[in-house]
């Protein structure tokens, strides 16, 4: 065993469950442990480094806004702020943005801000979603196992069964602040919303006047193939989280907002030192453009349809779903394919017992996806 793992044992909080690869350096697709092993990682930092380790484009962008200004709060105007918010505005069709830290800090604004422009308490939130591990976003995350121990959490919350219409409107009402939706469910191993429920939400959203979150943390800047999963299901939500992918790994975040709602809160109602930093802006914004100059939301698309075709094959796998390059695939024992991966040098997460989710970079290519198929064909064998 490495001797980082014996001292990490001995000195940080054992939340995690790890493997045993100590990561040096990446590039690409690829991840170097210390002893110069390499593995193809089709984790990508659970979906955050989709332009690639090693990105020299984002690299070198971080390392001059570092250099010029990296961080000076809110109180003042930065150059990078303003760009990145216009360039979301293009890219997503909403309105107004708020830059966060993380997936879950995206979230709890969005909630929040849902409360504040509704008046109302009450979310509806879905069987095996994820949204976070602060208090808000935990309190409408489904894991029991995640929310019991930390009871009382926000409340109320009504839990109603994904892609299920009847369950969805047994559970939204008048009292309802807002329905909270991840598209493609991510943690759960990959689970994409049905069209009719998702147009379900958005006439019932009109008729009980209630707004819709879209959970997009996981989904967003390309790995569905589309900048976002809402242009799947031509979709516009009120409210839209967005974080993991958005700066390559580096932490940064946010929450979209339609006109509508931003007319209803108000100056002082949510706040945050190092939201929306120039260097966490500039991270964004270089690996925003990098996607667009070199086509990767199609690439996402074709790498995508070339797995799922490859994976279908398969006699031992029972399922294959998603969308782009975040692509579910269950079979008998998820472990144990994915240890049998790990040993072939491929690297994949397993969400649960029998779900296995492949997240790579976007910039994967035709050989790569090779490579990992023929790893998938030997097992078993
Ligand atoms: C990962 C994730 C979060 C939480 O993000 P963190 O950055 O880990 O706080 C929230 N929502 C979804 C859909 C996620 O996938």
């Amino acid at each position: 065993m490495s001797e980082w793992i014996e001292r990490e044992g001995k000195v940080f909080m054992q939340f995690f469950n790890r493997y045993s690869i100590v990561v040096e350096r990446g590039e690409g697709c690829w991840l170097y442990d210390e002893d110069g092993k390499k593995y193809l990682d089709l984790i990508a930092g659970i979906a955050c480094v989709s332009v690639g380790h090693g990105n020299e484009f984002v690299a070198s962008r971080i390392a001059e806004q570092a250099r010029k200004l990296m961080h000076v709060s809110n109180l003042f105007y930065t150059k990078p702020q303003v760009e990145l918010a216009e360039k979301l505005k293009e890219i997503t069709s909403l309105d107004r943005f708020f830059f966060t830290n993380s997936g879950t800090e995206s979230v709890e604004a969005a909630l929040k801000i849902a409360r504040r422009a509704t008046g109302r308490k009450k979310f509806v939130a879905f069987t095996n979603g994820f949204h976070g591990r602060t208090m808000g976003a935990l309190s409408v995350t489904w894991k029991e196992k995640f929310r019991k121990p930390f009871e009382p959490l926000v409340g109320p919350v009504s839990f109603a069964d994904f892609n299920s219409i009847e369950s969805l409107e047994r559970a939204a009402d008048r009292d309802t602040a807002a329905v909270i939706l991840e598209p493609v469910q991510g943690e759960a191993g990959v689970f994409p919303a049905d069209r009719d429920f998702v147009r379900r939400i958005f006439e019932l959203r009109d008729e009980l006047g209630f707004l819709v979150i879209f959970d997009e943390v996981q989904t967003g800047f390309g790995r569905t193939g589309e900048w976002f999963a809402k242009d799947i299901y031509n979709a516009t939500p009120d409210i839209m989280t967005m974080a993991k992918a958005m700066g390559n790994g580096f932490p940064v975040g946010a929450v979209a907002v339609s006109e509508d709602v931003h007319t209803k809160i108000e100056k002082g109602d949510h706040g945050s030192t190092f939201g929306g930093n120039p260097l966490a802006c500039e991270a964004a914004l270089a690996t925003i453009e990098y996607i667009e100059q070199n086509n990767l939301l199609e690439n996402a698309r074709r790498m995508g349809e070339l797995f799922m075709n490859g994976l279908k094959g398969l006699d031992f796998v029972e399922d294959v779903r998603g969308f782009g390059l975040m692509i579910g695939v269950s079979v008998g024992d998820a472990k144990g394919l994915s240890q049998h991966l790990m040993s072939r040098s491929v690297l994949v997460n397993a969400t649960s017992e029998r779900d296995v989710r492949i997240i790579p970079p976007l910039t994967i290519r035709e050989e790569e996806v090779s490579f990992a198929l023929s790893a998938f064909r030997e097992y078993g064998v």
